[in-house]
């Protein structure tokens, strides 16, 4: 009775993680042997709540996220939040590496390199020709998973609301001490200290609007943005590009096989709820398979996971349609109704 998982990203080594703990066999293949990508991600509360689940104490990487401050381009404080107060002792929101977080997870969680090609009922095949059957198919191969393709077709895949594709880099912290986002016609540019010295950087669109590949689109959508957004980028490193897709689907499961992660729902990253929702997907799908029952285990996961997901959903829509708004408007409603869009969409999360 082994279950296959479907990548080594954050969403299949959490549950291959939480299966080993359990005494379930599991196996689990990667396509990637370098996943080291040398940047960062921010983990709100609930992220680091579900690694503490998981038994993995983030404390050692990375830096706490006290505060956020959301500014316009010109500097001007919108409003800000105490994230300590909000999250409270033992969630504190944090920013790390993504390799840090990977070496974390993957620790002792052995990994096969292979590429799946095709998925029939619960026969799988391998790049190179190799097949093999398992009792159970988890797919948590990312936004563009094989899985999802061989079990429900092309359908559910759209480009984000917010901005069709983003920027991300590090670079020396230009003196930022909190998470601050500063937002204009054009772009919107985060910042957020990684430690001491470096911050990572995000930068993408506001209405939608394309994203060139081009680093020149940097340099010509936030050449009048504040100093410190100036500042990191006269010195960028590991620039990378990458389009924001979203996946919508009505189910993430038939029969025993189940997707989970990105490759369920990734969803633009303007709440940085992706590890969170994955990492809460492996507890959830882990706990039923140790329980027993596995051709339900599919429904029944859906139904525990779908309400907090689709939260998540439309307060990503919800924003996404605000950062649209013409600049003079965002700027009159945004004091008022930032803090509570924060507290709306995070406060359910906390449980
Ligand atoms: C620009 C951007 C910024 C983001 N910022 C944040 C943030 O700040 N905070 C946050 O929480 N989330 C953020 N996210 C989302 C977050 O990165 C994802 O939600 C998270 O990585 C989900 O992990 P996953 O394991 O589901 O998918 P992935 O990380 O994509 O992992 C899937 C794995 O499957 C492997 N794979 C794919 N196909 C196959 C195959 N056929 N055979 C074998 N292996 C395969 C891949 O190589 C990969 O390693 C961001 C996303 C984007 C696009």
């Amino acid at each position: 009775m082994t279950v296959l998982v479907v990548g080594g990203g954050i969403a299949g080594l959490a549950l291959a993680r939480a299966l080993i703990d359990r005494n379930v066999p599991v196996e689990v293949v990667e396509r990637n042997v370098d996943r080291g990508a040398g940047l960062a991600i921010n983990l709100p509360g609930n992220a680091v709540t579900a690694f503490a689940a998981l038994g993995i104490d983030l404390s050692s990487v990375g830096r706490p996220t006290r505060r956020r401050e959301y500014r316009t381009s010109h500097g001007r404080l919108l409003f800000g939040v105490d994230e300590d107060a909000f999250w409270g002792t033992g969630a504190q929101p944090r920013c790390v590496r993504r390799s840090d977080l990977l070496a974390l997870l993957g620790d002792g969680i052995p990994v096969r390199h292979a590429t799946v090609t095709a998925v029939d009922g619960l026969d799988v095949e391998f790049a190179g020709g190799e097949r093999k059957t398992y009792e159970f198919v988890v797919g948590a191969d990312g936004v563009r998973s094989a899985v999802r393709s061989a079990v429900f077709g092309g359908d559910g895949v759209r480009a984000s609301l917010l901005s069709a594709a983003s920027w991300r880099f590090m670079a020396p912290n230009p003196g930022v001490d909190c998470w601050t986002v500063w937002s204009g016609a054009g772009g919107a540019f985060l910042l957020i200290p990684v430690d001491g010295e470096e911050v990572y950087a995000y930068a993408s669109a506001t209405a939608g609007g394309p994203v060139a590949d081009d680093p020149g689109w940097l340099h010509s959508t936030f050449a009048s943005f504040p100093s410190p957004v100036r500042a990191v980028l006269a010195e960028p490193s590991s620039l990378i590009h990458s389009p924001i897709e979203e996946i919508r689907l009505p189910s993430w499961v038939s029969g025993r096989r189940v997707l989970i992660g990105d490759a369920a729902h990734a969803t633009a990253p303007v709440w940085a709820q992706g590890a969170a929702l994955a990492v809460e997907d492996a507890l959830a799908l882990s706990d039923l398979l140790a329980g027993g029952d596995w051709d339900t285990v599919g429904a029944r996961f859906e139904a525990l996971r779908r309400e907090r997901v689709a939260h998540v959903q439309a307060a990503t829509d919800r924003f996404s349609r605000a950062a649209a708004l013409p600049v003079w408007l965002r700027h009159l409603v945004m004091p008022v109704i930032g803090p509570k869009t924060y507290r709306e969409t995070y406060a359910p999360l906390r449980a």
